[in-house]
């Protein structure tokens, strides 16, 4: 069970950031996962009065308050225009709308769990995160940073001009993913990335330039490539088994997640 003695309401970054210094403090997003947990807290810090809900379109970029609910970015017309539905799909399956209206982007960026959609999801696009003290460190950097006291503030996409797919696969409706994709093509290449491996996300580069050029194949060289690069994909990412499905039904899942999701953003079609 999660005890809490004190909460406070955070009247400014500064004093959230103070409080939370004290290893026995705690910065509470929507509390979904942390009331799971068995837990002391001395202060519990709470950030929702300090305007940080909200998502700001700009011509060159969304800029994502720590505080916005998962369900708010599910909805938001300009998010789901720029990835194409694509954060939408990321969305969609965890647990329940009421759900999503607790869960906030800060906490599940925070938490870096492995089976994350939405970290799946926002690797693939040009993601930035703004910390309190840290400041702005790009999210497949952040990923690999070690938890410390600072606060995440804002999360910023940056608008590429991008196609991109996201997949995943569950086991049943509402549970975590069996595992996720997310596939992103634009003119520097693709990036892929799989999440709940079950471990955290992995990005995956085409090093061997199976994709390269593909916007001046025809379809028939387009498919081969495509499936080229789904063999190369069950080679190289790193799958384990866990009660939702073993390392080989993983692999599995990569390479036909992978064809599908270039599928989807044109690998099969002539509309690139
Ligand atoms: C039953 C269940 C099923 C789920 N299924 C899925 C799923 O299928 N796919 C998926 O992607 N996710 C899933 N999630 C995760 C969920 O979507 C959220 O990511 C998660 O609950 C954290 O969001 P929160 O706002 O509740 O954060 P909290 O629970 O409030 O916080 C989580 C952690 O982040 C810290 N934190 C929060 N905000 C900040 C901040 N601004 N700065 C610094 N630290 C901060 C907290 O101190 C805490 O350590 C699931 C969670 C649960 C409980």
């Amino acid at each position: 069970m999660l005890k809490i003695k004190n909460y406070v309401k955070a009247e400014s970054l500064e004093q959230a950031y103070e409080l939370n210094q004290k290893r026995t403090a705690c910065v509470l997003g929507g509390m979904v996962w942390l009331k799971m947990g068995n837990r002391v807290v001395t202060t519990a810090i709470d950030l929702s009065g300090l305007g940080l809900d909200t998502i700001t379109e700009t011509e060159s970029e969304f800029v994502i308050g720590c505080m916005t609910p998962l369900r708010d970015l599910e909805l938001h017309q300009g998010l789901h225009t720029y990835t194409k539905g694509a954060i939408r799909e990321s969305l969609r399956h965890i647990v329940g709308v009421q759900f999503r209206n607790c869960a906030t982007v800060g906490g599940s960026i925070w938490g870096r769990f492995g089976f994350s959609d939405v970290l799946t999801m926002l690797l693939a696009l040009d993601t930035e995160v703004e910390l309190f003290k840290g400041g702005r460190v790009c999210l497949s950097d952040f990923v690999k940073m070690p938890k410390d006291r600072d606060i995440l503030v804002r999360i910023i996409i940056k608008k590429t001009p991008l196609k991109v797919a996201y997949l995943s696969q569950r086991n049943t409706k509402t549970d975590f993913p069996v595992l996720a994709c997310c596939i992103r093509l634009s003119e520097n290449g693709v990036r892929a990335v799989y999440g709940a491996r079950p471990a955290k996300a992995f990005l995956l580069e085409d090093e061997e330039g199976l994709l390269a050029g593909m916007g001046t194949m025809s379809v028939e060289e387009r498919k081969t490539a495509v499936q080229k690069f789904a063999d190369y994909a069950a080679r190289k990412v790193p799958t384990f088994g866990n009660m939702r499905g073993s390392a080989e039904y993983r692999t599995l899942l990569v390479k036909v997640l992978t064809r599908r999701a270039l599928e989807a953003v044109g690998g099969m079609t002539d509309e690139n």
